[in-house]
């Protein structure tokens, strides 16, 4: 029998593994870890690559997410209880970076063909107190930004992205990352663009909040031993650093894999049980991070295929509002999000997946 994992990371960085290990190699003889010339070529090369001004390296994605919300409330552009717009069926992380500043998650309904935020939700959710909205590019798709982007300017709010799932898609020719004030990445090993472990950074446009953080993710700190701020650890390992540099170099092949295989799945698959994503008009626009069916009976769906050895996951099986962390946001009624949430399933969509593979999956979904 087929067994197709969901990702198989260790075939996916086993195409770098010559050009990793020299890196691997050159910053251990170093006897150099921490903030240097590594972070400083990756920064240069992510910021060039999106089109930021600043890219600061951080130690994972949330990391970069809090520390964007508490360089803004350093600065006194955002303060306690402050309102932040957030899709309601976002990874928990977008959540959490903002309830960790002391700022009040308000969640919006998604769009139930794109799993985006819905922009025609987001006006009936700005307050008095709103200030910003954490826009999540999710599965690698990028948000409506014409409407999101007018609301943003007419209310006076901030737009943040978490750009956690779509590194290397674009909107208007811009890339992700480079739409709003500032912008959150994650390296997470299983993300478009992966590490070998911990590993995420901020962008922004803004020379001001680019210190700020850099300092505040090195203990407050911008000249040694002397505090600025309550500051936190978050720094990029150097050799992550370096590996991410390598790795940076194919993200677009490996993007371009993905499109090719999401359209391969859209055309091939005709099981009228199954729902499935709709191909934008701008290709650039979706990277595939994930390609995520819809069923009504998904955990039969997914039996079905673990049976006939294909891996499959769902992202994700409990919204945040009904996590008991957030058992304060339980009342409210997100019928959308909860839809989404029951019926989602994320079939295997990898650069390494070969055709007979892709082929296999086809017919086994078509044959349910
Ligand atoms: C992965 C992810 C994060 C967090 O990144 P880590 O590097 O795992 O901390 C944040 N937001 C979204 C949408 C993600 O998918």
């Amino acid at each position: 029998m087929r067994n197709i994992p969901f990702l198989n990371l260790k075939q996916i960085n086993g195409q770098y593994q010559s050009e990793i290990n020299t890196a691997i190699c050159r910053v251990a003889k170093s006897g150099w870890y921490l903030m240097g010339q590594e972070n400083k070529i990756f920064e240069q090369k992510l910021a060039s690559y999106i089109n930021a001004n600043h890219v600061i390296g951080t130690g994972n994605g949330l990391d970069a997410l809090v520390l964007i919300f508490r360089a803004y409330m350093e600065l006194g552009i955002l303060k306690k209880g402050d309102e932040v717009i957030v899709p309601a069926n976002t990874y928990i992380a977008s959540i959490l970076s903002i309830s960790e500043n002391n700022l009040t998650p308000v969640l919006v309904e998604p769009d139930l063909t794109t799993f985006n935020i819905n922009p025609e939700n987001i006006n009936a959710s700005i307050s008095q107190k709103t200030k910003a909205i954490l826009v999540v590019h999710l599965y690698g798709q990028v948000c409506a930004m014409d409407k999101i982007n007018a609301i943003a300017e007419a209310n006076k709010l901030l737009l943040i992205e978490d750009n956690a799932q779509a590194i290397g898609a674009e909107w208007n020719h811009k890339k992700t990352g480079s739409l709003g004030e500032a912008a959150a990445f994650s390296f997470y090993p299983g993300k478009n663009l992966g590490a070998l472990g911990d590993a995420g950074a901020v962008a922004t446009k803004s020379e001001e909040l680019a210190q700020t953080i850099r300092a505040i993710a090195n203990y407050g700190s911008s000249k040694k031993y002397h505090n600025e701020f309550k500051g936190l650890n978050s720094r990029l390992d150097e050799i992550q650093a370096a590996i991410l540099s390598i790795k940076l170099k194919t993200l677009d092949r490996n993007n371009n894999k993905r499109r090719s295989i999401a359209k391969r799945y859209c055309s091939g698959i005709n099981n009228s049980s199954i729902l499935l994503p709709d191909i934008p008009k701008d290709t650039h626009s979706h990277v595939w991070h994930l390609f995520v069916v819809r069923s009504k009976e998904r955990d039969r769906l997914a039996n079905y295929l673990k049976k006939n050895g294909i891996e499959t996951m769902i992202h994700y099986p409990i919204p945040p509002h009904l996590q008991n962390a957030y058992s304060g946001l339980c009342d409210i009624s997100l019928p959308i999000a909860e839809k989404i949430h029951n019926e989602v399933l994320s079939i295997p969509l990898h650069q390494c997946l070969t055709d007979s593979e892709i082929d296999y999956i086809i017919e086994t979904i078509n044959k349910y």
